[in-house]
């Protein structure tokens, strides 16, 4: 019977598990944490002599600390010839650790945003709690529901975590539209779909993931937030898309989505500034194919 069926952890499901198991114990996360103080201090020497480590982590038994580097070891630590090195699995770990990823108990007061709901006049409050990040009104609309790791709202306002999930919304739907899921790296099927009867949008992307079944949905005009031309003629008209908030770019809220006449499902995401129209052709999965800058 090995040490990790005697922690609790089912034989049969092995390979995760052990992992799993092998962050179960308090000097093994300070043994992970070690490295990464470690880098703080000096980004570009991160390999640690066996007695460096054992002293940054605090531990005087010499033969304990080598039994527990010997749980990490191979899989979230690796000797190499300059020292000891965390290895990939060890470097996400110990993000997921330092991002509050398994932090469930961090949550904001509510917040109001001072911008008005893009479907009713009500204003805009944000929410967080445990992750999990809202924006929309008293009449129940949401306009922006999307996750933060929890570490990311300890040292940081409202505001801030509000621009920082915009941020990543918009690197997350640039991977979407690339086919490639956010969560796990996994193909994702995409396509554009007619919204429902009452929904006050035409179309819908909504994508899903092969491999690990996330889903998202959102409405088709958010496809080319991400697209070249589009920020293009938004920096053309002074606007700097990577800065704005979505709910703050009403062209493209408010804009237009048709489904185009001939040949194969094409989708028109019609955007106006001032004096000028871009229109973006979309094909079934979302993908811009074509552009056309006119005058108006
Ligand atoms: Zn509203
Ligand atoms: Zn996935």
């Amino acid at each position: 019977m090995s040490d990790d069926t005697a922690e609790g952890v089912a034989a049969d499901d092995a390979p995760v598990s052990d992992a799993f198991a092998a962050l179960g114990d308090e000097t093994r996360v300070a043994i992970l944490e070690a490295f990464v103080e470690a880098r703080r201090e000096d980004p570009e020497n991160r390999a640690m002599t066996f007695s460096e480590l054992r002293d940054r982590t605090g531990v005087t038994d010499s033969g304990r600390f080598n039994y527990h580097l010997g749980k990490l070891r191979g899989r979230f630590v690796e000797e190499t010839d300059e020292g000891y090195l965390l290895t990939y699995a060890g470097r996400e770990v110990v993000g997921a650790i330092l991002g509050g990823t398994y932090d469930t108990d961090v949550e904001l007061d509510p917040e109001p945003l001072g911008d008005t709901c893009t479907r009713c006049d009500a204003e805009l409050v944000a929410r967080f709690d445990s992750g999990d990040l809202d924006v929309g009104c008293e009449n129940d609309h949401t306009i922006l529901r999307t996750t933060v790791p929890p570490g990311a709202a300890t040292d940081r306002s409202m505001r801030e975590l509000v621009a920082l999930a915009t941020r990543t919304t918009y690197a997350r739907i640039e991977l979407l539209v690339g086919g490639i899921c956010h969560e796990c790296t996994g193909r994702v099927e995409r396509e554009i779909v007619a919204a429902p009867d009452d929904a006050d949008i035409d179309y819908t992307f909504r994508t899903s993931c092969e491999r690990c079944g996330a889903f998202t949905r959102s409405s088709a005009g958010v496809v080319v937030l991400r697209d070249q031309t589009f920020i293009a003629f938004c920096d053309d008209h002074g606007i700097d898309v990577a800065d704005r908030l979505p709910w703050t770019l009403p062209f493209l809220t408010d804009g237009e989505t048709v489904q185009t006449d001939e040949g194969p499902p094409r989708y028109r995401v019609r955007v106006e500034v001032d004096d000028e129209r871009l229109d973006l052709i979309l094909d079934e999965r979302g993908v811009v194919v074509a552009t056309e800058r006119t005058p108006i």
